[in-house]
């Protein structure tokens, strides 16, 4: 999972701070990497480096980052090395035919097929990159010296046909402008604003709302749009292959103040919460608790429904980096450095204990574990139906046999969690909060891939993906 911004200043005002300030609101799609890069109508100038936004850019070096048109990039690695190596950062950049660099937000079925096509000039382990060589490709065959807007949309229209899988891509082009384009189904959220001064495009709106752009509309699936130097905005959908939106983004990635496909992510949440009451017994004198930081919104809908109070009982440390890629021992660990409990919250109750998903079940029983120290009885309550397939589409889960839901049944989750009762909403419910009903990719909860995958594929990206956890 990544987040990309590109934003574009019509009256010819450097960006590199309107970027630097998106990615900041960005941060939670990514934290192993990141990158600007802004383009000076001669030169593109460039920063990346591994770690947070804040530690890698400086008021120094965003002050050489001159242009008027610049992307941004925060990675959380799906693909290519987990060690957060500084070429895997984006954006990505070549010269030639045009001055050209992509931000994306991806993953590719067939990146190894590509990579492999493109051995000789690739440096990264990056899927970003491979899309960035074959646009660069198909805008080459474009004829005469001045590219036009309907050439670029034919050469968009040749990537599409040859990328499997899930992109949302902002790219700047020379002295062209500002292209975004998102897969046939648009998996990967990404949404474009609007200022009298400037254009925008972004994984997700709260980038646009701090920037004081107006939420203009979500790019369509299939749909490429760019936008010219002087503001013109053209726009072609190429591959339209029906709507498949991600519908983890909702429960689990997008920050609570975004809007994604005219949803808001927060109102969402909270209904997921309500819709969860069904589920409950109450005498009235439970607990209602949220695993921070994602569920807050699902714990307040479900107390409202059932008359309960939602109580923080469990106390996150900001400043203790990500704990779902570290192998199974550290993460236990980690869990119990980032959660503390309120023992005055939780003493003798039975605690209706509210989280997004469990995916391995390693979390929960940790954050159960902790929670029974001082509660009575936990009920543990999922905002997220079973997750009992593998996703291919940038969601960091593809290996069957790391899902619990996969192989056991809710009673022998239950067990091993250690809760005493547990629920997961059911995925009508789930799609009812959610309200695109026929529009959401669900392929992790019924196997239902929108885009054809071999078994081939399946066993490259699982053994890829067991090697570089022994890295982590
Ligand atoms: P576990 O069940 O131990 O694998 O952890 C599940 C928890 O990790 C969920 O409750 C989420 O808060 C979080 N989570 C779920 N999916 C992801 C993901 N792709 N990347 C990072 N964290 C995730």
């Amino acid at each position: 999972m990544c987040g990309i911004i590109g934003v574009i200043n019509i009256d010819g005002k450097p960006v590199a701070g309107e970027v630097y300030k998106g990615l900041l609101s960005l941060q939670h799609r990514g934290q192993d990497s990141t990158g600007i890069l802004c383009f000076d109508k001669v030169r593109m100038n460039v920063k990346k480096g591994i770690g947070l936004v804040s530690q890698v850019f400086s008021e120094q070096n965003l002050s050489l980052l001159k242009g008027s048109m610049g992307l941004g990039h925060v990675r959380y690695c799906t693909v290519g090395s987990l060690k957060s190596s500084k070429v895997d950062a984006a954006p990505f950049a070549v010269s030639i035919p045009y001055s050209i660099a992509t931000t994306h937000n991806s993953n590719l079925i067939n990146y190894s097929e590509l990579r492999e096509r493109y051995s000789s000039l690739v440096e990264s382990e990056c899927d970003g990159e491979v899309m960035l060589l074959l646009l660069a490709e198909e805008l080459k065959k474009a004829d005469g010296d001045e590219l036009t807007p309907e050439e670029v949309f034919t050469a968009v229209g040749q990537v599409m046909k040859q990328l499997h899988g899930s992109y949302s891509v902002v790219a700047l082009i020379g002295r062209l402008g500002l292209l975004a384009f998102r897969d046939p189904h648009g998996i990967r959220p990404l949404v474009m604003g609007k200022r009298e001064d400037a254009f925008a495009f972004a994984s997700e709106s709260v980038a646009l709302d701090v920037l004081g752009f107006d939420l203009e509309r979500d790019v369509k699936p299939g749909e490429a749009v760019l936008i010219g130097m002087n503001g013109k905005v053209h726009s072609r959908v190429l591959n339209a292959q029906g709507p498949k939106h991600c519908f983890f983004e909702w429960i689990y990635f997008a920050r609570p103040d975004s809007i994604i496909e005219g949803k808001s992510v927060y109102e969402v949440r909270l209904e997921l919460g309500r819709k969860l009451a069904k589920y409950c017994k109450t005498n009235g004198d439970e607990v209602v608790v949220p695993v921070p930081d994602t569920s807050r919104s699902a714990a307040q809908g479900l107390a409202d429904e059932l008359g309960l109070n939602s109580r923080e009982g469990l106390i996150k440390n900001r400043y203790v980096p990500r704990t779902f890629i570290l192998p199974t021992g550290q993460r236990e660990n980690a869990t119990r450095v980032n959660l503390n409990p309120v023992k005055s919250v939780l003493k003798g109750k039975t605690v209706l204990l509210v989280d997004d998903s469990i995916v391995r079940g390693t979390t929960s029983k940790r954050i159960i574990r902790i929670v029974k120290e001082h509660a009575d009885k936990v009920h543990f309550l999922v905002t997220c139906p079973r997750h009992e397939y593998p996703c291919y589409y940038g969601i960091d889960f593809p290996v069957k046999d790391e899902l619990i839901a996969a192989h056991k049944t809710n009673d022998e989750i239950r067990e091993d969690i250690g809760a005493d009762e547990l629920t997961y909403i059911d995925i009508d419910d789930m799609q009812d909060a959610i309200g695109l009903k026929g529009e959401l990719c669900m392929a992790c909860l019924n196997g239902d891939y929108p885009t054809p995958i071999s078994e081939e594929d399946v066993k490259k990206m699982e053994a890829e993906r067991k090697k570089e956890r022994h890295f982590c």
